[in-house]
């Protein structure tokens, strides 16, 4: 049995693991990056906890046959590198990723994006295992995704590549962080279907905030309760989000859309909603075979996700 060692950084936290050649997690731990708001840049804290990680365990780098990162941002994957960080984090663009974990290991290394490994480890054994043209969604503050194409992640030019949370859905929509208006993360994210019912509860209902907070679990508390306010306002979100998965649908032909993210856990009162308006709006041919359902893998994709590119692509 090969062993890798598997690492997830977020702009929170990282999570490191030892991964088998099935795609196993055998053992994991996580740790801050975030604690003294990034003085200690990220790459400096994650060189300094796998080491840590790997006398826990009692590992020797001899023991390995390679690292595979998941990365937040946009992260060069041809040099392993992160190119931009795709938000606030100070000290995180133009890491060296790929050397860095290269001179301390003497290891294969890989480097990808998050969003990415996410979709490539639901693809190894989590809800897409066997499917070979997959899209995954992760619907949370933000959109995140990646596109699987003939089993191999759509990584573009740089690396880049699968972002879907930035196409537009409505030409003249609100402007996004990332510049241009109407993107699909405007509408699709849970931070985009919470700021939809603050707004309702500020004029319908004010008083409503003062004792409840908004999230996306009282949201579909109130759903389950048959609010009837809500359920329009989450069926609107509802819309949009199958309105960005039917272009992506017909632009790649899937076999199989993976939502994940918390809410992918309502299966009755959002995935199976979000499956019928997505089929019922497809071109009849593009319905053959085709599946949408909820992600598996939960805060363990990334890992196994890096691990799988790692392994798809160590002889490169
Ligand atoms: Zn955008």
């Amino acid at each position: 049995m090969n062993k890798y060692l598997g690492i997830d950084i977020g702009g929170t936290a990282v999570k490191i693991g030892i991964v088998d050649d099935t795609g196993n997690l055998l053992v994991s731990s996580e740790a801050p990056v975030a604690f003294d708001h990034y003085d200690t840049p990220i790459l400096q804290t994650v060189l300094k906890e796998s080491e840590i990680f790997l006398n826990q365990n009692n590992i020797k780098p001899d023991d390995l046959y390679g690292i595979g990162i998941s990365a937040t941002g946009q992260i060069d994957a041809i040099n392993g590198i992160v190119a931009g960080s795709g938000g606030n984090i100070r000290n995180w663009e133009g890491s060296d990723l790929k050397e860095a974990f290269t001179q301390k290991y003497h290891l294969p290394v890989t480097v990808i994006n998050d969003a990415n490994c996410v979709a490539l480890g639901e693809k190894w054994t989590g809800s897409a295992k066997n499917a070979k043209d997959v899209i995954v969604l992760t619907i949370g503050t933000g959109l995140g995704g990646g596109i699987i194409v003939n089993d191999q992640i759509l990584l573009g030019q740089s690396g880049f590549g699968g972002e879907i949370g930035h196409f537009s859905i409505h030409k003249e929509g609100v402007t996004c962080t990332c510049g241009n208006k109407g993107c699909f993360e405007q509408y699709a994210s849970m931070t985009a279907l919470v700021n939809s019912v603050i707004r309702y509860y500020e004029t319908a209902e004010p008083d409503h905030m003062r004792d409840c907070p908004v999230n996306g679990k009282s949201i579909f508390d109130s759903v389950r309760k048959g609010d009837e306010a809500i359920i329009r306002i989450v069926d609107a979100w509802i819309h949009d989000i199958a309105a960005g998965i039917v272009s992506l649908i017909h632009i790649f032909n899937p076999e199989l859309i993976i939502i994940g993210g918390g809410v992918s856990v309502q299966e009755e009162l959002f995935i199976a909603k979000l499956r019928d308006e997505v089929m019922k709006n497809i071109m009849p041919n593009f319905r053959t075979h085709l599946d949408l359902r909820a992600a598996m893998l939960g805060n363990n994709a990334g890992i196994i996700g890096a691990v799988y590119y790692l392994i798809q692509h160590s002889d490169d």
